[in-house]
């Protein structure tokens, strides 16, 4: 029997934050259960049944970034698993947005506008320079730290430009 629904607006369940009420998905039966659409603490929206939120089995959108601090640098894994690791001060960067990491290792994110974030660019400060580039001195992609290990940005031209604190390139 149906019961009176509960309104879950604003309730928080774990890393869930509930903001409305939802149709169901259109491969579950409609009328037996309540959804409610839910923002997880790491900006990634789900919808959840209203019982699963309330006994415990659903507290974040399962596909939540994990960032840890490896010691000398951090690493951030992704929801696919995959992993890479950055320079500690370039954690505001990294933490700002959800990255993909491709199998080989390329690190981008667009948003709602469909613009495309490549991590390394955002991290040398060419992003919006499309006469630079960006590589690897060691060759691996997952690398995302600054010289002298992982990143670095050149001009297309031939120069070699130092990712000196993420200072941005200017041409000319
Ligand atoms: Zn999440």
């Amino acid at each position: 029997m149906p019961t009176a629904m509960v309104d879950l607006t604003g309730r928080r369940f774990g890393k869930l934050v509930v903001l409305e009420k939802a149709e169901a998905p259109d491969s579950v039966t409609k009328h037996r259960y309540a959804y409610w659409k839910c923002r997880c603490d790491c900006g990634k929206e789900r919808l959840a049944r209203a019982d699963f939120l309330k006994n415990g089995s659903f507290h974040s959108c399962a596909y939540c970034p994990t960032i840890t601090d490896e010691g000398e640098y951090m690493r951030y894994t992704a929801a696919n698993g995959r992993s890479f690791i950055f320079d500690k001060e370039d954690l505001p960067h990294v933490e700002a947005r959800r990255w993909s990491v491709s199998p080989d290792g390329y690190v981008h994110c667009s948003n709602a506008q469909d613009e495309f974030y490549n991590l390394p660019c955002i991290l040398l400060g060419v992003e919006s320079n499309p006469d630079s580039c960006v590589t690897r001195i060691n060759g691996d992609k997952f690398d995302n730290r600054k010289p002298n290990d992982g990143l670095q940005a050149f001009h297309t031209s031939g120069s070699v430009q130092s990712a000196s604190s993420g200072a941005a390139l200017t041409n000319g």
